[in-house]
């Protein structure tokens, strides 16, 4: 039997708009048998999601998505199968946070400078776990009658050379490795084709990425086009590792976004649950058997 999943998602533990117990109740909903909750550098969600998946009888992968600064550019690695209260993991996870904390000020004196009042504050209101996202920004923006709606809203003020930019200085992309294999968990790199990297760069990201033990290569994403899927499948094939897949839900006001609604694994792709490492792991993956 073919299973669903959906092995990318968020929760109100960082940028998503549904609690960790509403995103796993609508992966049930959607025909999700297996859901990994993987929010932005935070575990904060995973007791929750585990709880009511076991409740409901769906199999759950605890996740995370690091922010990783590599060549001068953010770019995200997702971490599953990781125990989430492992110390490593956790220490390194408070690094980022402070970073979050002084990019979120340095982000509101940038956008009062723009006119706009009281973003900390603002943004915060939006924030329901530990984590201040530029996405929480987005939304008070987009209160304030800065823009209609999310994609403007990046565009006229938060991506670089606008005026509530502020430049990563995140994980590398070693430690993000190691925590993530410290946590006992497989590393895989995030929706690849969204980077806008040369060939010859995406290459280079992935054979380091290989050298440091990562294994996973996310060739299905909710924000991949199908041509970019069969792109980046074809690339994971000749770096030998294994495809993710993930929707990058972050609730229901995305109408274009839903969880599991992802492309079929193309038919010479190594799905990462095939893995001699996933299996490894299912330890820490309820429900879900060999
Ligand atoms: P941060 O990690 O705080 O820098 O926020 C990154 C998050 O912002 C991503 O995970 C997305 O959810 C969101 N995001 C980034 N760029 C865009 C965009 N152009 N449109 C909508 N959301 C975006
Ligand atoms: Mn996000
Ligand atoms: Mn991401
Ligand atoms: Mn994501």
């Amino acid at each position: 039997m073919n299973l669903r999943y959906d092995l990318h998602c968020h929760s109100t533990a960082s940028d998503g708009t549904l609690t960790p117990s509403e995103v796993v109740v609508r992966a049930c909903q959607q025909s999700v048998d297996v859901i990994a909750l993987t929010d932005h550098d935070s575990t904060s969600g995973l007791k929750e999601a585990a709880d009511q998946a076991m409740n409901m009888g769906i199999s759950f992968v605890p996740g995370i998505e690091l922010s990783v600064t590599w060549s001068h550019q953010t770019i995200h690695i997702v971490g599953l199968g990781i125990q989430h209260d492992n110390s490593l993991l956790l220490d390194g996870l408070k690094k980022l946070h402070r970073f979050r904390q002084s990019r979120g000020e340095e982000i509101a004196r940038k956008l009062e400078k723009a006119g706009v009042v009281d973003a900390l504050e603002g943004a915060r209101k939006y924030a329901n776990g530990e984590i201040l996202s530029r996405t929480h920004f987005a939304r008070y923006l987009i209160e304030a009658g800065k823009a209609k709606d999310i994609k403007q809203v990046f565009k006229r003020f938060l991506v670089r050379g606008k005026p509530g930019h502020v430049a990563g200085s995140w994980a590398s992309l070693e430690e993000a490795i190691y925590w993530i294999h410290a946590a006992g968990g497989l590393a895989v790199i995030a929706h690849p084709a969204r980077y806008g990297f040369s060939a010859t760069r995406l290459r280079q990201l992935m054979g380091e990425f290989a050298e440091l033990g990562g294994v996973g290569f996310e060739a299905i994403s909710g924000s991949h086009s199908p041509d970019e899927e069969l792109r980046m499948a074809a690339l994971a094939n000749k770096f030998d590792l294994y495809i993710s897949m993930g929707s990058d839900y972050h609730g229901p006001e995305n109408p274009y976004r839903e969880l599991g609604a992802l492309s079929e694994v193309p038919f010479d792709s190594k799905p990462i649950w095939q893995s001699e490492r996933w299996l490894q792991c299912l330890g820490h993956i309820s429900g879900v058997t060999a």
